[in-house]
């Protein structure tokens, strides 16, 4: 069993506002995405919180491309480049999303590279529409799947929640956190012992504190997400009562530490800073589990310099050695990748570090995923640095210093596991057993040893509850017209039915478009009416519109209409 100690799993849906939409494009542009793609990309995210909706990759694409021709700029780079750039139909043709998939990926690549240096391997298109599509995912569990999948069975990820908060939309940015909470708690659910959710602690938000407690005492998050670049000092009254709240329900804390990353402003990235912890770490506090993500960015380890006194990464280092629970992690350090002597330096080092006793189990393994994906895939990320370490290294950093982190057992001599959980992984062992008979998947090895109950994996998947509103209309729907057998299957087979399936789809009936299809969108659109309201930018018409057009194509799955339905309507039992 392995642990990535830093993964992100939330949609963008739960977390997209105007705010987060300028700190993404920030973030992209940091990472050296050419500026005429970032602006398009802010475009489309802009739209999409004028009226959400659920795009596959060529409705994206296409939309991706729409927007890039409306950026200021983008006519004068055609004249510039016009050697190098792909047809007029997608320069300046109509109709995008009726072009086949492959032309509009060519297009994107071709003028991407006119964009962009050609040997600069940060920022390429298809890794950016990678990431927008994995964070696209309509619920919580299926990005959580997306990076299990890429890993080995008993392989765990940590889940850190994120609070961009908008204080300038408070109702949208309420509503997004609830769904956050609510779908981060569902993937755990769904797949027991492999997703380890912490719960991202704003003190901007005005009840931060009830629902992180909430959150811990109910056992489904185990531990707190800090990101001070988002805006907030670490040593405030505020915070002090988190932290006391976390020594005493044995919670560890891991915060953000780079100079990188998201930031609302380039001054609040000193926030960070993990000097500002020296005041924070004493007393009663210096027993707090406290991980430096990141060490304080990757030159810490591959540059001669990186862990100077003075440095963030000397900073960390030497709180380590001082205090007896700081540790630090090396999510998102792929710069080295590109350069052989950094790359040398930095696991040379990596490996000095760990042979001392002390920090042995202090220097943990994360991905950043799915930010990562701007770069590169999850597997790949683990690959690297398992080829590049020792065996003995690498279950270093993966197993005993996650499994230190998060508070399980102790392994002595004999393999033996001694003494018991701690209490914060204790809490979720409860929370998990309490839904023993519910969950998503048979649990892992580890959490069947340390409960001993018997679980059911007979949980509906997250994106098919039948108590989600959406679910249950289309799917009541769809049963008036399936055939004997279909329905035989039941409630769960319906899931991935297409509409074409069902006996209403004839297109050669002359009822077909203008009555059939009509009226059923009109009645699933007056079922979900009664339950719930429109989302912005939808009403009536729009809807039945859409929808409308979705059951004459008949290409939709039932879960995908499910989907669909959940981003036009905000309902109270939404898809998370
Ligand atoms: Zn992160």
């Amino acid at each position: 069993m392995h642990i990535n100690v830093h993964t992100h799993i939330f949609t963008l849906r739960t977390v997209l506002s105007r705010e987060a939409t300028r700190v993404m494009a920030q973030r992209l542009a940091d990472r050296g995405v050419p500026d005429l793609l970032v602006q398009a990309i802010g475009r489309v995210l802009d739209r999409l919180l004028d009226r959400p909706e659920v795009l596959n990759e060529r409705e994206l694409l296409a939309r991706l491309l729409g927007e890039l021709r409306q950026v200021t700029g983008f006519d004068r780079f055609v004249q510039d480049n016009l050697s190098r750039l792909p047809f007029n139909v997608v320069i300046r043709g109509d109709a995008l999303e009726q072009l086949p998939l492959e032309t509009l990926r060519s297009a994107l690549d071709q003028l991407t590279s006119a964009m962009a240096p050609e040997d600069d391997p940060r920022g390429r298109p298809f890794d950016i529409v990678a990431t927008l599509r994995l964070a696209m995912k309509g619920t919580i569990t299926e990005v959580a799947d997306e990076l299990l999948d890429q890993m080995e069975p008993e392989d765990a990820i940590v889940a850190l929640m994120m609070d961009i908060r908008a204080d300038d939309e408070p109702e949208r940015d309420l509503r997004n956190f609830r769904l956050q909470i609510e779908g981060t708690r569902e993937a755990a659910l769904q797949r027991p012992g492999r997703v380890l959710p912490f719960f991202a602690v704003h003190p901007g938000r005005p009840d931060h504190f009830d629902l992180m407690r909430e959150g811990i005492e109910s056992g489904a998050f185990m531990g707190v997400k800090l990101y001070p670049s988002l805006g907030y000092q670490i040593g405030s009254p505020e915070l002090r009562k988190v932290y006391a709240f976390c020594i005493e329900a044995d919670v560890p804390v891991l915060l953000h530490c780079s100079h990188g990353g998201f930031y609302r402003e380039r001054s609040f990235v000193d926030y960070c800073d993990p000097r500002n912890w020296e005041d924070v770490l004493t007393g009663e506090l210096e027993a707090l589990r406290v991980c430096f993500a990141h060490f304080g960015g990757w030159d810490s380890l591959g540059t001669p310099e990186g862990l100077d006194e003075g440095t963030w990464g000397g900073t960390i280092l030497r709180l380590m050695r001082e205090r007896p629970a700081v540790y630090t992690d090396l999510a998102f350090h792929t710069d080295q990748i590109h350069d052989p002597d950094a790359e040398e330096h930095y696991f040379r080092t990596l490996a000095r570090l760990l042979d001392e006793e002390k920090l042995s189990r202090r220097i943990l393994f994360g991905s950043d995923s799915w930010l990562l994906r701007m770069e590169m895939t999850e597997a790949l990320f683990w690959r690297y640095f398992r080829e590049n370490m020792s065996e003995a290294d690498f279950r270093k950093i993966a197993v005993r210093g996650p499994r230190s982190f998060l508070g399980f057992p102790e392994e002595s001599a004999e393999g033996e596991t001694t003494p018991a959980p701690r209490a914060n992984l204790q809490r979720h062992l409860d929370f998990l057993a309490r839904h023993a008979s519910q969950v998503g998947s048979y649990p892992t090895a580890w959490v069947q040893q340390l409960t001993d109950v018997d679980f059911e994996a007979d949980r509906e998947p997250a994106d098919w509850r039948r108590q989600s509103v959406p679910a249950r209309a289309i799917y009541g729907l769809a049963r008036e017209y399936m055939s004997g057998s279909q329905r035989n299957g039941g409630y769960a087979a319906g899931r991935t039915l297409r509409l074409r399936e069902l006996r209403y789809w004839d297109p050669r009936d002359p009822n077909f478009e203008g009555q059939i299809c009509l009226g059923l969108a009109r009645d699933l659109i007056g079922a979900c009416e009664d339950h719930g309201e429109y989302a912005p930018g939808w009403d009536r018409n729009r809807a039945i519109e859409r929808l409308h057009g979705v059951f004459r194509q008949g290409e939709k799955t039932l879960v995908e209409v499910a989907g669909l339905l959940d981003m036009i309507f905000h309902f109270d039992q939404a898809l998370v």
